[in-house]
């Protein structure tokens, strides 16, 4: 079994206090987790993704222009990883094990080349990090479900603004997608 761990949304404007879209405090208790696990998957020598939600300004064809104000806009400070993930993003980017991307969809496999990433390096398991739990983490963890991968999620390290979509996220991935919650 070879694993990889996918790492969504961990961004300013989804985290931050004054982020565009933020998760917020919730969001911001994860901070620890989420690098602690992200740095233990790269010193491990394990594949690192970033699969990171990004627009362009003024976008009006795109589906979330009509759900959200506007965010994760490419080349802004709210598209950059929150706090001390950047920090570690930056001290790794240059390793063969990370792999970022852009994500153009709240699923990290819409419209990207991950599997195609995931299937060259022999990888069957999965492992899930980010937020949000009942969005952006739910519909990757639905569709490498459709594709045969094994599911991990790391309930320490996922996060929503929404406390019972959240609750419901993790009972969905462990009961609907046979996850191992961790
Ligand atoms: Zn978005």
């Amino acid at each position: 079994m070879k694993r990889a761990l996918i790492n969504l949304d961990y961004t300013y404007d989804f985290v931050a206090e004054d982020g565009k879209l933020t998760c917020g405090v919730p969001g911001q208790a994860i901070e620890e987790a989420i690098v602690s696990i992200t740095e233990s998957f790269l010193n491990a020598g394990d594949y690192v993704t970033f699969g990171i939600d990004a627009h362009e300004e003024g976008d009006a064809l795109h589906p979330e222009s009509a759900l959200f104000p506007p965010h994760n806009i490419v080349g802004t400070k709210g598209m950059e990883l929150y706090g001390s993930l950047q920090t570690l993003y930056e001290q790794h980017q240059h390793k063969d094990n990370l792999f970022y991307f852009e994500k153009t969809r709240y699923s990290a496999f819409a419209g990207t080349n991950l599997e195609l990433k995931l299937r060259e390096r022999h990888i069957t398991e999965v492992h899930i990090v980010g937020v949000c739990t009942d969005i952006c983490v739910l519909h990757t963890a639905v569709d490498a479900y459709n594709k045969g991968f094994d599911i991990v999620i790391h309930k320490q390290a996922v996060a929503s603004f929404n406390p019972v979509g959240h609750e419901w996220a993790l009972e969905h991935f462990e009961r609907t997608l046979g996850a191992k919650i961790v």
